[in-house]
């Protein structure tokens, strides 16, 4: 789960980590009343969506040469422009993809005069399976760009969460940035306090950029990206009242609700499958072939005609879903109910695209037979394989 960036600050300022004072606004008015809480001279005008990019970001309804997502304002006046220039409009930047998002928060922040922007993230190293720091004197632009031109500029190091933060990490930190003195201090207590934050929260993510030195030699953070591990959710019940369900894809947000795994993807072959190893065999086999998935799907090990039915419709609320695989294994479920499920589902939603089934597992043989008298024009496949060129060939008679 990801939330916004104001909410990351507040969340970063509750363990300690230094941010500039704010408020969200969901309106004009309040945008300005917000700007007329803090000290000024400068206000920094921040469009809210769960995408980064935003500085350089283009609004679809203000054409090439209007600002961005984050404007510097002066005056109220111009806090006032901003915001009337950003709500209710679409915001497009490298992370929203060219659909872009609308904008429905700001925030608006004391401005701070920057003298350096560094980059400071905390996540989860999958090869070490430990949180890893990576930390970079070059913030304010794109990592992955600085991943690719100067990787040399990136530092990273694990922490072993037996023992927790040290204060050698927060040296490292330090160090990386090129800090001495009191801004090498300063940096030692940002790390461990994000450190903090990220274990007592259960994030996935915490990333800063920038990480801000300000022209007064203090160190701020001016952007967080926040996101949380779900399997945790349940020892967090506060954070689940960030969640802001308008910044979610509509179809993984409904799969949710019924504990589906569902990824919506590009192709056009919509999948049903129990099990994410599965789930994963299934679209490369189908992509083996020539065709591309329209989703990962796992429907789980309690998958019943309920949850078939809202997977059904889900992946058919996909205008670009031409064929459906369904490839179960019957271990803890039986094949018998499955095909129950499937038949039901399909007939409530009057399925109109070709449905290929692989049964495989317990009770496959009473499985099959409750397909092939159900007077549907299911397709009943014999393996995996099978199942991959039957749909593929199925989609291409169609087209
Ligand atoms: P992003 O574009 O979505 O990553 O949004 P950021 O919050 O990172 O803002 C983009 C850029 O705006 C930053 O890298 C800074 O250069 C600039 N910026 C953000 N806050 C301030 C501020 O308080 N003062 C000044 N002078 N610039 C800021
Ligand atoms: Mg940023």
């Amino acid at each position: 789960m990801n939330i916004h960036e104001y909410q990351a600050k507040e969340l970063l300022a509750k363990f300690g980590v230094p941010v500039p004072a704010g408020y969200p606004a969901m309106s004009v008015e309040e945008a300005v009343e917000a700007s007329k809480k803090l000290p000024g001279p400068l206000y920094v005008v921040k469009a809210q969506i769960h995408a980064g990019g935003r500085g350089k970001g283009k609004f679809k309804e203000l054409g090439p040469d209007a600002k961005g997502g984050v404007r510097l304002a002066k005056t109220e006046e111009e806090v006032r422009a901003a915001a009337q220039d950003m709500l209710g409009n679409t915001l497009v930047t490298v992370q929203t993809g060219e659909h872009g998002k609308q904008v429905n928060r700001l925030y608006v922040t004391d401005g701070v005069d920057i003298a350096k922007e560094f980059y400071l993230a905390v996540l989860v190293d999958r090869a070490s399976g430990r949180p890893a720091f990576v930390v970079s004197t070059e913030g304010g632009m794109d990592i992955e760009t600085v991943a690719h031109d100067t990787p040399e500029k990136i530092h990273t190091f694990d922490v072993d969460p037996a023992t927790g933060f040290m204060p050698h990490h927060g040296r490292a930190v330090a160090n990386a940035l090129g800090l001495k003195g009191d801004l090498a201090k300063q940096a030692q207590k940002v790390a461990a306090k994000v450190y903090d934050a990220f274990i007592g929260t259960d994030a996935a993510q915490i990333e800063i950029n920038p990480l801000a030195v300000t022209e007064d030699d203090k160190l701020m953070v001016l952007d967080a990206k926040v996101g949380f591990d779900s399997n945790a959710g349940f020892r967090h019940k506060d954070l689940a009242e960030l969640r802001d369900e308008t910044e979610e894809d509509p179809q993984e947000l409904e799969a949710s609700k019924y504990d589906l795994a569902y990824i919506k993807l590009d192709g056009n072959i919509g999948c049903m499958v129990n099990g994410a190893g599965l789930a994963m065999a299934t679209m490369d086999i189908i992509k083996l072939n020539g065709e591309f998935p329209a989703n990962f799907l796992d429907v789980g090990g309690g998958a019943n005609k309920e949850k078939v039915t809202a997977a059904f419709k889900i992946i058919l609320s996909d205008p670009a879903v031409k064929g459906i695989l369904v490839n179960i294994f019957g271990g803890i479920m039986r094949c018998d109910i499955i095909a129950e499920g499937i038949v039901a589902a399909a007939k409530e939603v009057n399925l109109s695209v070709p449905l290929v089934v692989r049964l495989e597992g317990t009770n496959v043989d009473q499985g099959k037979e409750i397909l092939a008298n159900s007077g549907l024009a299911i397709v009943p496949a014999n393996d995996l394989g099978d199942a991959a060129r039957k749909i593929v060939a199925e989609v291409r008679k169609a087209a």
